[in-house]
């Protein structure tokens, strides 16, 4: 359960706990002063539900560290390494025999047509929204969007994870790899077609399963991005490994199926 959940359910709770106690006390059921003292330590209980909450999210600490990363690092003076075929040594997956009958698999043959079903599967809980988290970032993304399968999020947030307790040199504590390109509907995946014939596969791409996404570069915690590369290729290589992502190249990126 998220901390915005629980803030709404204390939130409510405490709007309903307080008619029924203006309710009572103006009934004379309860007096004033034990109406008030309740109310209180309803408060008091919230805020301290609330305080413990946040300081054991993880996220919390991540936002306060992107907070940092934004001061340290000013635009301009990152410096980033492209993450391609040629510039990360992986074991190539093969695409239609591997990447697209697992990508079938695990969505349990959902496959994303147009909008209109995308937005169903949102609702249904089919896919969820993908946030920036720890070690990655997010591109403004044009002809796809930031959603997955609840799987492919969690092996993403997982790769991110393990990409930052790779790096131990302290200059570079702060990297972190971008992802390029998440879900697109078969709508989507059709136009990129027609703009670019390298872009996008023939045939049914496992970015319309929502279990894919595309990691174009990583950028330097300082200035020295190669550092971040090789703790990323270790990350997948490893994750390949233990069968939860199937790896192969696009033209400008890594791609990435999650499969278990
Ligand atoms: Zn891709």
């Amino acid at each position: 359960m998220s901390l915005v959940t629980v803030f709404k359910f204390l939130f409510i709770g405490g709007i309903i706990f307080a008619v029924i106690l203006l309710i009572s006390t103006t009934k004379k059921t309860i007096k004033w002063k034990k109406s008030i003292l309740l109310l209180s330590a309803y408060g008091l209980i919230s805020f301290f539900i609330l305080v413990v909450g946040i300081l054991s999210r993880d996220e919390f600490f991540h936002e306060i560290e992107k907070k940092i990363i934004k001061k340290e690092i000013p635009n301009g003076n990152q410096e980033r390494c492209s993450c391609t075929w040629s510039t990360l040594q992986l074991k190539k997956n093969d695409y239609a025999l591997e990447h697209r009958p697992l990508a079938k698999k695990i969505s349990n043959d959902r496959y994303i047509l147009n909008e209109k079903m995308e937005n169903k599967f949102l609702k249904k809980g089919y896919l969820v929204n993908v946030p920036e988290n720890d070690g990655f970032g997010i591109k403004p993304l044009g002809q796809s969007k930031a959603i997955l399968i609840p799987i492919a999020k969690k092996r993403l947030d997982e790769l991110g994870r393990r990409f930052r307790a790779k790096i131990s040199l302290k200059s570079e504590r702060m990297s972190y790899f971008v992802i390029s390109s998440m879900t697109r509907t078969d709508d989507q995946q059709k136009s990129v077609r027609k703009s670019n014939r390298n872009a996008a596969t023939p045939g049914k791409s496992a970015h319309s399963y929502g279990v894919a996404f595309d990691i174009a570069y990583v950028r330097s915690g300082s200035k020295n991005c190669s550092y971040g590369v090789r703790a990323l290729e270790e990350v997948l290589r490893e994750m390949q490994k233990e069968g939860k992502i199937l790896l192969c190249a696009e033209s400008k990126c890594i791609h990435v199926t999650v499969c278990r």
